[in-house]
């Protein structure tokens, strides 16, 4: 191959993407003495911008630009040899811009790890991992009596007979590194150096055996490991417990063997510790995580692992969806119905239906797991483009719950707590069970209310009632960072009688610890489970029987296993029923039997209870009497009747200001332009102001558009958009728009 050297003279244009709000592409110089040949897209360059310096993405060379060459900028330089994305990874990304309506260059950028965003250059630091020498396997550790750090670093690896990363060392002891060293002096243990992904035979890649699957695991495991080679679908429907994952593993089994790395999106893997261990366990293989609790160093480590190709599986949340992968082979994507696989500011994507379209670029499969399918995936299923696979009974020996209506309507109610519940609890206590307490409210009290004059404290930058945080005597909006010390005083009236309104998982806690003086209870919500720890810590005490009561919010939804757990009460199930959102009943159905899954996971049979003063709502006694199942198909049947997604395609245009006036005049501007547009079939329904009218300050304002045709809507949006960024009343508002929203408000 020849090089290209292309000299100062002729024109040669990047044309590149910028990370900010600007949805056309610049063009610059071509940096002096360019080879062309090393010049790939993707590339990270430093360009000029304004008086600053930015990190620019290449997207193409040309040999012409619409504006004036010699008004052209120069790149500053080149920052990568070469390119760190695919030619598929830009095209997907590319996807996802056009797509979501969202500027390429700021797109791009939410790929990459902060520290390669803000143009540091790679430095691979591979994590090292270390082996038992052939000295070391035949050396007796009471050899080692007299330095017991060695002994038993010395008989952790004669037991486990595989190497360990530094990671494990590390979680099996910080202070492992001066032992290792001293080990590596007597020649014991060796240093191993990580290799790429390639095909291993199958045993060296597992750590312990797999389970004796059953014939429904078994039949997901077959179908989804015989189209390993092409891309499809796959649903796979189980309640909790019923062992998908363990499907999961068995077909990354399959995967690794090929020589092809996986990616496993989660919702949030902070709350699902035992995940990461239950992968770690298995596989003997590289795993990289990424999610928000790592340092962005460590996220880096990751990301770049699998773009090079030394670890083969990814464990992470949403963002880690556009990780390069040198292999690809399979995306799992757990709990997919989980409304945080939809990022609800800035590049507002679904990770759920990028990682499908990746998947169709990479022409691989997807694996989507749920013990409660969004109604989007289940209609697919229906439209035979996903393929439903179903676990019906739970894994081993564990029954369903029994799930069960409390009318609690005119019945004595103690702090949310009825007195048949009380009881219930009590008879649970006496077998040595454990009790799970679930309410969607942290907190003391979601309002403090005057007695005197029915003056609320209220936030001042929100459309929203403080909340009562009585442990640290505070009040705390929810909604945006303000908060004060809890009064004692009725801001209105002087009058000493505040009262709590409304229940928070604090105020439950206080009666919970009076009622059940002789038992542990633990509290499991954001609160509790600030500090680093905390978390894993409580989960190990329930795991190890020192807790008889838990109680919490949404937190205790996801993926936990606690076996001992036989009574699930839901305190407030009817908070859920009366929203303006249509998602409302699929979310609450959802959070029902995900909480209702943390019962009788054992042997044990688990019992549910919801108070509920509607003990007559259809949403309630379908899922009940019926199941998921059933549910799901009345819902998707009211929403095809309302023609509301998935039977159509919506965006939701949000706007905010510092002032009232401001959104509606912004908005007048849209409807004029609208007006000049073909707008076809798309209904335009508003502008109204957001359910949350004012928020931190802003008031917001929205308008829906709503299309049962996609191209159509999408192509409206392509035609509006343009208009928007041109309107001078832009400059006053931040707007945004919402593809596929998960969230009306
Ligand atoms: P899910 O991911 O659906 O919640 P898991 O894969 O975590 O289910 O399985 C739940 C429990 O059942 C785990 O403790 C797991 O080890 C066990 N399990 C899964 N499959 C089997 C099986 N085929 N035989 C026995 N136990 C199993
Ligand atoms: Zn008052
Ligand atoms: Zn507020």
């Amino acid at each position: 191959m020849s090089m290209t050297t292309v000299s100062m003279g002729e024109a040669l244009i990047f044309r590149v993407a910028i990370p900010v709000p600007v949805y056309s592409l610049f063009d610059y110089l071509a940096p002096d003495n360019v080879e062309l040949d090393n010049i790939k897209p993707g590339m990270r360059l430093e360009v000029p911008f304004g008086k600053a310096k930015k990190i620019a993405f290449l997207i193409e060379i040309s040999q012409k630009s619409e504006l004036e060459v010699s008004k052209l900028k120069r790149v500053f330089r080149i920052l990568d040899q070469k390119s760190l994305l695919s030619s598929k990874d830009l095209q997907l990304l590319m996807w996802a811009a056009n797509y979501y309506h969202h500027p390429l260059g700021e797109v791009i950028s939410t790929a990459f790890p902060v520290p390669l965003r803000q143009g540091k250059s790679i430095v691979v630091k591979t994590p090292k991992s270390f082996a038992l020498s052939p000295l070391g396997q035949v050396t007796l550790s009471t050899d080692l009596q007299k330095s017991p750090k060695q002994k038993s670093l010395l008989e952790k690896f004669q037991s486990s007979l595989l190497n360990l990363s530094e990671t494990e060392l590390s979680d099996w002891n910080i202070n492992w590194k001066s032992s290792v060293n001293l080990l590596i002096e007597k020649r014991l243990i060796e240093i191993i150096t990580p290799k790429t992904v390639k095909v291993e035979p199958a045993d060296s890649i597992i750590r312990s055996d797999a389970l004796q699957c059953n014939l429904q695991q078994q039949d997901a495991i077959d179908r989804v490991c015989g189209a390993l080679d092409r891309f499809g679908v796959f649903l796979l429907e189980g309640v909790t417990g019923s062992g998908k994952t363990e499907v999961y593993l068995q077909i990354i089994h399959a995967v690794l063997a090929r020589g092809q790395q996986v990616l496993v999106l989660v919702p949030e893997i902070t709350l699902t510790p035992q995940l990461e261990d239950r992968f770690r366990n298995r596989f003997a293989v590289s795993i990289a995580l990424f999610h928000s609790k790592l340092t962005d160093n460590q996220r880096q480590a990751g990301w770049l692992s699998m773009q090079q190709g030394e670890s083969s599986i990814m464990l992470g949340t949403r963002s880690a969806l556009f990780t390069p992968l040198m292999n690809p082979g399979l995306i799992i994507l757990d709990e997919e119905h989980d409304a945080s696989f939809k990022q609800q500011e800035g590049f507002r994507f679904s990770a759920r239906d990028t990682a499908v379209y990746r998947a169709k670029l990479l022409d691989i499969p997807v694996l989507l797991g749920s013990a409660t399918p969004s109604l989007e995936s289940l209609y697919n299923v229906d439209k035979q483009r996903y393929q439903l696979m179903h676990l019906p009974e739970r894994a081993g020996k564990a029954t369903e719950p029994m799930m069960q209506l409390m009318d609690i309507r005119n019945k004595r109610i103690h702090e949310g707590l009825s007195d048949v519940l009380v009881e219930e609890i009590h008879r649970t206590l006496a077998k040595n069970e454990q009790v799970l307490l679930f309410l969607n409210r942290r907190g003391f009290a979601p309002t403090l209310i005057c007695h005197g004059c029915g003056w609320v404290a209220r936030c001042k930058r929100c459309d929203a009632n403080l909340v009562i945080h009585f442990d640290e005597q505070r009040l705390r909006c929810h909604h945006c960072a303000q908060e004060q010390k809890l009064i004692r005083q009725c801001a209105a009236c002087d009058s000493s009688e505040l009262t709590p309104l409304g229940l928070g998982t604090e105020r439950v806690e206080k009666v919970v610890t009076e009622l059940f003086k002789d038992k542990i209870t633990v509290r499991l919500d954001r609160d509790s489970t600030q500090r680093k720890g905390t978390l894993e810590n409580y989960l190990q005490q329930i795991n190890d029987g020192e807790v008889d009561i838990i109680l919490g919010t949404q937190m205790l939804a996801k993926g936990h296993h606690f076996p001992n757990v036989t009574l699930v009460a839901i305190l407030d199930v009817d908070s859920g029923l009366f929203s303006i959102d249509f998602h409302a009943a699929e979310k609450l159905a959802q959070m029902i039997v995900q909480v209702s899954g943390r019962a009788g996971r054992a042997e044990k049979p688990g019992k549910v209870i919801m108070q509920t003063r509607q003990p007559e709502h259809l949403l309630l006694t379908t899922l009940i009497k019926d199941g998921y199942r059933s549910f799901a198909k009345t819902a998707l049947a009211e929403r095809q009747e309302a023609l509301l997604p998935p039977f159509s395609y919506q965006a939701l245009l949000r706007v905010q200001a510092a002032d009232a006036n401001t959104p509606q005049l912004f908005f007048q501007a849209i409807i004029a332009a609208l007006k000049k547009l073909d707008v076809g079939r798309t209904q335009i329904l508003g502008p109204v102001s957001a359910p949350m009218a004012k928020r931190a300050g802003y008031f917001r304002y929205q308008l829906l558009f709503q299309n049962a045709n996609r191209q159509e809507l999408h192509g409206l949006l392509d035609a509006l958009i343009p208009k928007i960024s041109k309107l001078k009343q832009t400059n006053k508002v931040r707007w945004s728009l919402d593809v596929d929203p998960v969230d009306l408000y």
